[in-house]
């Protein structure tokens, strides 16, 4: 009944990921730091996402309309 991550390569439960700081890469420039799970059995990366907690170094981002 409870939800049991697996990874889905050595098919151990998901208790604890481990999280390392990546970058995400757009058209080969750096464009946002992301966050990259992976599992502590067997270091398979299990997803990476946006780190929300880190600010882009432009100040424009914040919700700035695409006005010219
Ligand atoms: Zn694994």
């Amino acid at each position: 009944m409870a939800i049991q991550g697996l990874c889905p390569k050595c098919g151990k439960r998901v208790l604890h990921v481990n999280v390392e700081n990546v970058v995400g890469v757009v058209e080969g420039s750096s464009k946002a730091r992301c966050l990259c799970f992976t599992c502590i059995h067997c270091n398979t990366v299990l997803g990476v996402q946006i780190d929300q907690r880190s600010k882009p170094r432009s100040r424009s981002a914040q919700a700035a309309p695409p006005a010219a």
